[in-house]
């Protein structure tokens, strides 16, 4: 006899008690002849009808499709095959077609718990390590992600959203750009979507997919400048109070001052003050006392120039007083004093920053009306996460790979059950 019998307490006995599977029978396990695998065959009870796996009613049977393996949970360095011989019905209502199977979800090779399995594993792990550690492959780790992820979303609940954030990440090498909407609400905080490029036409795309009346029902969206983003909340959104948040705005003002620094590099160098300033940045923002007698000299030097970049600086130290105001008038005003003395200033720039606040005030503005609730820290957060995971699933770096990745990871999707806790 070609197959070793497994003896003692069967494997059968332990697949009946952890995956039992109605109207089928598990027979006896056997190594395959490489003895690398274990295959348990499978039968289906007598007596038991098919069932037609599109409509889901018994159905007579029409013919049998040659034996398939599918993958079970490995155990003791063994891969786990199934092995099953499918039945065609032949059902009333929708013609000839494969009979549904308990342990297998259409298209897929992997039974339900091995792809549940192998996707709660994908959440901690790399899809790679995930793969190598339970003798997988990296494509089945991707079946396992995806349709644990499209289970979740067909059944996650998109009532109630009040607050979210919207955000954008880059991919690729920093050439593309995904959108990513969160929900920033305090009892739950989510991924709810992610969208190709950051375009009117894809950020559109979200709201097709949460509907006109959840969309009437949000209270507050946290978002950057970005123009699209702004043109689409203001169209969707229609009772939503609109907040800038903070961090972009910071981000946006230490990226003029690094244009300022950039350009008065250039011109030092130009008029013969070699790298002065390259080598000053930091010198020139450290305490008088704390200088070495080299540094005072140098500083004496660059305060002739009585460089736009100190100043600069030292308006962005001031602007810092604009977050911790509590009413919105006060903060407006503060806002007003400070756009016009950058306005003064004659730094380009910087001017070119305070004009944008100036056009987003009323926006800027309602960070304080939602009393500081809604900020762009939660939002940060998750963006951070979300560039952990791109992280992981480095090496397949598609858009619909890293969709996937993302909703598995930040989603918080229901996801299918299964009657025995395997991990
Ligand atoms: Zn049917």
């Amino acid at each position: 006899m070609e197959n070793v019998f497994l003896a003692a307490m069967e494997l059968t006995t332990i697949l009946n008690q952890c995956y039992p599977q109605p109207g089928f029978v598990y027979l006896k396990a056997r190594f395959r002849a490489d003895k690398k695998a274990i295959e348990v065959p499978v039968r289906r009870r007598k007596g038991s009808k098919a069932v037609c796996s599109r409509c889901e009613k018994p159905a007579p049977g029409y013919d049998t499709l040659p034996a398939r393996m599918f993958e079970f949970i490995p155990f003791w360095g063994f891969v786990v095959f199934l092995i099953y011989a499918r039945r065609r019905v032949q059902c009333a209502g929708c013609g000839i077609g494969a009979e549904k199977l308990p342990w297998c979800e259409g298209k897929h090779h992997s039974t339900k718990a091995h792809m549940l399995f192998l996707a709660h594993w994908a959440r901690k792990l790399s899809w790679k390590e995930v793969a190598e550690s339970f003798l997988s492959s990296w494509d089945r780790v991707h079946d396992a992600v995806e349709y644990v992820v499209e289970w979740g979303l067909e059944h996650r609940s998109l009532e109630a959203i009040f607050a979210i954030g919207v955000d954008e990440i880059q991919y690729a090498k920093g050439h593309k750009y995904l959108t990513l909407v969160y929900q920033i609400d305090r009892e739950c905080i989510r991924l709810l979507w992610v969208g190709k490029e950051r375009t009117i036409e894809s950020f559109r795309g979200f709201f097709a997919v949460i509907g006109e009346k959840v969309a009437a029902d949000i209270l507050f969206v946290c978002s950057d400048m970005w123009k699209p983003y702004l043109e689409v909340i203001n169209e969707k959104c229609v009772n939503a109070l609109h907040i800038l948040d903070r961090f972009h705005i910071m981000a946006k003002m230490s990226k003029a001052l690094d244009e300022v620094r950039a350009q008065e590099t250039k011109r030092l160098l130009r008029d013969g003050h070699q790298p002065l300033l390259k080598k000053s940045r930091w010198c020139v923002l450290k305490r008088k006392e704390n200088l070495t007698a080299k540094q005072q000299v140098r500083l004496r030097d660059l305060l002739r120039y009585n460089l736009q970049t100190v100043r600069a600086y030292l308006l962005k130290e001031d602007f810092q007083q604009f977050w911790t105001y509590n009413s919105p008038a006060w903060a407006g005003k503060f806002l007003d004093f400070w756009c016009h003395q950058v306005m003064r200033s004659r730094i380009e720039p910087m001017k070119k920053f305070a004009r944008t606040l100036r056009e987003h005030r009323e926006l800027l503005l309602n960070y304080f009306e939602a009393r500081k609730e809604f900020s762009s820290g939660v939002v940060e957060g998750l963006n951070n996460k979300a560039k952990l995971v791109m992280r992981r699933s480095y090496g397949f770096r598609t858009f619909r790979v890293l969709e996937l990745a993302l909703y598995h990871s930040l989603a918080k999707l229901p996801e299918p059950t299964l009657t025995h806790k395997f991990f």
